[in-house]
């Protein structure tokens, strides 16, 4: 009889990337994916706790699926990723959602399947979270559900300790992967027909593998075939020349480049310890801008951190019309206990926060808005990923991040397309193929 799971994933780029790990060794143990829990034998909830709002929606999520159990106890629910990494939180679901069977954290992905057999064998829920060993499983074989793009882990954890971050505290230390295998993850991939390669990491710019992160890229650039490369995150205070070089060097690195500021202010950044000034910063986007003129930046931004006054809000918007991001995501602070800004006093009060936030996506979505009206009747080339059902229209991005929409009677997913932009709308273009 068959057997099917559904994983429900929440957060970052990293944990997409992970539920393809679960996905594959669900599928390596027989199951099958479906698209609803109701149809599942397995549920997984891979979370993330980043933000305040990320672990509530988790958890109204988990406490949805009560009834369904009650009707099918031999359904398994497990609940892995950084939510049930952090101190006390495993007890913590353990107690608020008893019919959980699994529960597991960011450092043991590798070992579900035993996980699963434990289950299976016992009528215990099992709970497992392993403090961080340092190590890398390179075992799992992701099954990848976004092609024509393939994510490539090149670090894992981070050494940063940003004062808001509760990262560190849940992936553990950075660790590096070989930089042999990542070459032979991508070549194979490149092979297998997959057009765009991201690669990831907390901080990719502080990899150390037997390579540096440039030289990593660089040897990427240089595998034959038709392909495009982009790498996340990028922190500010190890983005290098030499990497502004490599990426102006080869046409297969995309010109576009998330390099998260947090703030404008430097009493905030050194608040944040994110080790760089505005002024250092700003440095290094006209390095960068000087080198490769037309390079997409985005960015992530933070309103309401403790003790930010008007003056240092003053200057995050003033930042952001220095740089003219090509986009922005835009977070108001979000206390996580544990991390070192939780215990900061002078916490900003929720409606100054908001008033803030609206300012700033408001300045976001004008320079966003008036990028997109520079693309009007110009040419470009995207990468086709997907069919808009709603749309009835193909879409994909150029290298820039930009997405356009174009109709054909063909399928076209995963081929370069040329198409000649005839309407914007906010940060959506739509456009013909060109022939
Ligand atoms: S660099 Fe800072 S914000 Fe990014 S994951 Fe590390 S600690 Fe968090």
């Amino acid at each position: 009889m068959k057997k099917f799971y559904h994983i429900i994933t929440y957060g970052c780029q990293m944990n997409v990337h992970e539920s393809e790990k679960i996905a594959g060794i669900l599928s390596e143990m027989g199951y099958e994916s479906c698209s609803s829990p109701e149809e599942a034998d397995i549920v997984v909830f891979n979370t993330c706790c980043i933000r305040e709002n990320a672990e509530n929606h988790a958890f109204g999520n988990i406490g949805m699926l009560k009834k369904l159990k009650q009707r099918r106890r031999d359904m398994i629910v497990a609940v892995g990723g950084c939510l049930p990494q952090q101190m006390n939180k495993a007890e913590n679901i353990h107690e608020k959602f008893p019919y959980v069977d699994i529960i597991f954290g960011t450092h043991n992905l590798h070992d579900l399947k035993s996980l699963i057999l434990k289950k299976l064998a016992s009528k215990e829920p099992v709970i497992s979270i392993p403090e961080d060993d340092g190590s890398i499983c390179e075992e799992d074989v992701p099954l990848r559900t976004s092609y024509p793009n393939a994510w490539v882990n090149i670090t894992y954890g981070c050494n940063n300790f940003c004062s808001y971050c509760i990262v560190p505290y849940v992936r553990g230390r950075e660790r590096s992967r070989s930089s042999e295998r990542i070459i032979a993850e991508v070549r194979s991939l490149v092979a297998e027909g997959y057009k765009e390669i991201t690669l990831l990491g907390q901080n990719v710019n502080s990899y150390r593998g037997e390579l540096t992160f440039p030289q990593l890229l660089e040897t990427i650039a240089n595998i034959e075939g038709k392909f495009r490369i982009r790498f996340m995150t990028s922190h500010p205070k190890d983005f290098s020349d030499e990497l502004i070089e490599v990426m102006a060097k080869y046409p297969k690195i995309c010109h576009c480049l998330h390099l998260p500021v947090q703030s404008g202010s430097d009493s905030i950044l050194a608040a944040m310890n994110r080790r760089y000034t505005s002024g250092q910063y700003l440095e290094k986007v006209v390095k960068l801008k000087a080198r490769i003129p037309d390079c997409a930046i985005t960015t992530d931004l933070i309103v309401g951190f403790p003790g930010e006054t008007d003056e240092d809000f003053e200057a995050t918007l003033d930042l952001v019309k220095k740089v003219n991001f090509a986009s922005a995501f835009t977070f108001v602070y979000s206390k996580r206990q544990g991390t070192k800004a939780a215990e900061m006093p002078d916490q900003v009060p929720e409606e100054v926060s908001k008033a803030r936030i609206m300012r700033l996506v408001e300045l976001v979505n004008s320079q966003t808005r008036s990028l997109s009206e520079t693309y009007l009747g110009k040419t470009i080339e995207i990468l086709c990923e997907d069919y808009d059902d709603k749309r009835g229209m193909y879409m994909g991005r150029d290298e820039y991040g930009r997405m356009g929409y174009f109709i054909s009677s063909q399928n076209m997913i995963g081929k370069f397309v040329k198409i000649q932009i005839k309407q914007v709308n906010g940060i959506s273009l739509t456009g013909s193929a060109v022939v």
